[in-house]
């Protein structure tokens, strides 16, 4: 073997034990989880990659325009590399030399767009044998990043992204195996969090991430918030209850002034009157004057109320794909014109207001405060290097494949009592 390829080879085998035993707070993403990818084409953007299938180093280090194609073949990974077959494996990993690196992922079978992807990759067949299970695998830091931009975009204030940063991280860590079955942490669709990878790598979120590192919100019982967020409540958020089954103490009906002028504050949809008398008939709201069907909520209500029978306005709002149920309806010429404010479903932090009251110069902290009642920040940076959580991120390490991790439930409960005394003061 030429001295230079047994350098390169030492290198891949270096950094992969590297980056299986020393690095914490890795988070495994199922990327495309709700599509069955039978084919993709993984190409290495920046860095060198090591290329392992079956635990068995193939090659030590491909580098930039590198590319291999992944097909999904009879419950395993058929692997090409530039145009070589190199056989059909039970899993590849791309891991990325020192922990660093891009790739790009195209999926030609279902056809997607393109995205890029920080660190590493492991492939295998699905469980289901549906096609291909593709994980990423990476910091937390670049993992949070992808879904506050994914959520946000990258125009808003400093404080602002602060704020998602925060909330995307209460997710993480109170969810962190909730794919654990599947073999990786979190998915990346809405199901968990959307994440599309680096996107356009905006310097602000990276900054807020980093600023924020480690802190999450907590609710009286010392526990990770539901961070649930909507892009405008119209000026006033909703009960949780009055949208899920759930009653959270932090997840109050609050005024919200803020984004009272916003692009989402208010809309304007006409319905059929007979589409709308039908509908509300089929629900026990029969009238014999169609102007009886008029309705108005100064204040968010839970129920569009006609003479005493009621309809569900969350349940109006999916019937009819209406932005809010913050909404009055007049009844004139054979339609029924529902005038609306807000666009979500109105629970916990309002995006547009959170911007407004971020360019006002309040803190992150003001902003959770505003939206999230009796909840603190906490900071976790310091529990997490000697806590069950490591541990957990570590098993997970070496076999991403694994499905029997710990609850974590538990460990956030431990770590959080350490911290009672503070939140009772
Ligand atoms: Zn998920
Ligand atoms: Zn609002």
């Amino acid at each position: 073997m030429k001295i230079e390829s047994y350098r390169r080879l030492c290198c891949g085998l270096a950094a992969y034990f590297l980056t299986f035993s020393l690095c914490a707070q890795k988070v495994s993403v199922g990327l495309f989880f709700d599509v069955p990818v039978k084919s993709a084409t993984l190409a290495v953007q920046s860095g060198s990659y090591a290329v392992i299938v079956d635990d068995t180093l193939l090659i030590a280090a491909i580098d930039k325009g590198a590319s291999m194609q992944l097909l999904s073949n009879s419950g395993g990974v058929r692997l090409r590399i530039s145009g070589e077959n190199t056989g059909t494996f039970a899993s590849v990993k791309v891991v990325g030399m020192g922990d660093e690196g891009t790739f790009s992922i195209l999926c030609h079978n279902p056809p997607l767009p393109m995205r890029s992807y920080a660190q590493h990759a492991f492939v295998r067949s699905a469980r289901d044998g549906s096609g291909l299970l593709i994980i990423n695998q990476l910091d937390e830091h670049f993992y949070l990043s992808g879904v506050v931009e994914a959520e946000t975009g990258c125009t808003a204030k400093p404080e602002f992204f602060k704020t998602q940063a925060i909330l995307s991280r209460t997710y993480l860590y109170a969810h962190f195996n909730r794919h654990g079955k599947d073999g990786f942490n979190l998915c990346d669709g809405v199901h968990c969090q959307a994440y599309k990878g680096l996107l356009t790598r905006c310097r602000r979120i990276r900054a807020a991430v980093g600023e924020t590192e480690g802190t999450i919100v907590i609710d009286r019982e010392k526990r990770p918030i539901t961070p649930s967020f909507h892009a405008n409540c119209g000026g006033q958020t909703c009960h949780s209850e009055n949208v899920w089954r759930e009653k959270l103490p932090y997840l109050r009906s609050i005024r919200d002034e803020h984004c009272k002028y916003q692009v989402g504050a208010r809309w304007q949809k006409r319905i059929a009157l007979s589409e709308w008398r039908d509908y509300m008939s089929k629900n026990g709201i029969r009238v014999k004057n169609p102007r009886q069907l008029e309705f108005e909520q100064p204040l968010r209500k839970k129920y569009y109320e006609v003479n005493g029978k009621k309809v569900e306005l969350t349940k109006v709002r999916h019937r009819f794909g209406l932005r809010s149920t913050f909404f009055d309806v007049r009844i004139a010429g054979g339609e029924a014109l529902l005038t609306g404010k807000g666009y979500g479903h109105g629970v916990g932090l309002c995006q547009e207001g959170a911007m407004q009251m971020a360019e006002k110069g309040m803190t992150c902290e003001n902003i959770l405060r505003h939206y999230y009642k009796n909840t603190r920040l906490i900071s976790f940076s310091q529990a997490l290097s000697t806590t069950v959580m490591q541990q957990d991120s570590m098993l997970f390490l070496f076999n991403p494949w694994r499905n029997e991790l710990p609850d974590t439930t538990t460990f956030v409960d431990d770590v959080v009592s350490q911290d009672s005394a503070e939140l009772q003061n």
